[in-house]
């Protein structure tokens, strides 16, 4: 039995219903998401965990609940009187989906505050998970505590997953975000990048060259995501590329990257070759980009 900690930020949810003017209350976020698919495919063999910090009041309640209906653990959530959690709502204008936060002062950005209660969470675990999200959120100083207990983590045989999910709006500069995102890589065993963002905020030539940025960095596995595109993989020094079959249907492109990790890990976690463990990432996203919102029930058709 393999346990998976997932660390990160999940939010509250606004989303348009069918009904005018009406919104749907649901929970999200990257590094969430990823745990939600990542239970649901490993069943009785995994035990999957996720590690922020909420709130005290009636909707940290709530986020609670839904994380434990979903199976997920929620032992070592940090509970914060003086905080709550954060939120976002999709807003659609003709069709097209935009964004708006209100995560500035959200109880996660103070999970890493306390360094014992991170290390005891993470100890005994196979894998820690997290997300270029997981460090942007965090000040300066927490994330270097962070990277300290994973480096910890990793020297006492645990295995670091890293998606870089680059979102530059979240840091202060662009130099801060691919410095701390590369200081985040150098204690990553796997990481689990997307070459549009790369080649956009590190000038890389091909996903190649993202590959080699993070092996050059350390990771020993890098599976470089690229939509539709053909995915490049370094494994053990060892490198191919699995051809993706464009979906027939897209409706929504919501955690395609989260999705496809939690494919990928499952499968590399039952002991599957890379090859297979690409391909069954690449399988669930398909299937969770034909469907709208982030967490799809397919996932376990
Ligand atoms: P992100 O959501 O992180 O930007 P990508 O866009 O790189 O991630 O997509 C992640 C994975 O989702 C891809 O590697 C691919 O397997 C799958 N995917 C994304 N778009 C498509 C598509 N149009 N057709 C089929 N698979 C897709």
């Amino acid at each position: 039995m393999k346990r998976i900690v997932a660390i990160g930020e999940c939010m509250v949810e606004l989303s348009p219903t069918a009904a005018q003017g009406q919104y749907g209350l649901g929970f999200a976020g990257d590094t969430l998401n990823a745990a939600w698919y990542l239970r649901r495919l490993m069943g009785d063999n995994g035990q999957v965990d996720y590690l922020t910090a909420v709130g005290t009041d009636t909707i940290s309640d709530q986020m609670l609940g839904f994380l434990k209906d979903a199976g997920i653990g929620t032992t070592h959530i940090q509970r914060r009187p003086d905080r709550t959690v954060g939120l976002y709502l999709i807003q659609l204008d003709h069709g097209e989906r935009s964004f708006a936060y209100w995560r500035d002062e959200s109880a996660a950005r103070a999970m890493a505050q306390d360094a014992e209660a991170l290390r005891l969470a993470l100890s005994g675990a196979d894998i820690a998970y997290l997300s270029g999200i997981t460090i942007a959120i965090l000040p300066p100083d927490d994330r270097t505590v962070l990277a300290g207990i994973l480096s910890d983590f990793r020297a006492g045989g645990g295995t670091v997953v890293f998606d870089p999910n680059l979102r530059p709006r979240l840091w202060k500069s662009d130099a801060e975000m691919t410095g701390a995102i590369m200081d985040f890589a150098h204690v990553s065993d796997i990481v689990l990048p997307s070459y549009e963002d790369e080649a956009t905020w590190f000038g890389d030539a091909d996903p190649r060259a993202t590959a080699r940025r993070y092996t050059d960095a350390g990771a020993g596995y890098v599976v470089v995501k690229n939509g539709p595109g053909d995915i490049f993989v370094t494994h053990d020094g060892r490198e191919f590329i699995s051809k993706v079959q464009p979906a027939a249907k897209v409706v929504d492109t919501t955690a395609a990257g989260d999705s496809f990790n939690a494919g990928f890990l499952a499968a590399h976690l039952a002991g599957h070759s890379a090859e297979e463990a690409v391909t069954s990432g690449a399988a669930l996203s398909a299937r969770v980009i034909g469907q709208y919102g982030a967490l799809s029930e397919l996932a376990t058709e």
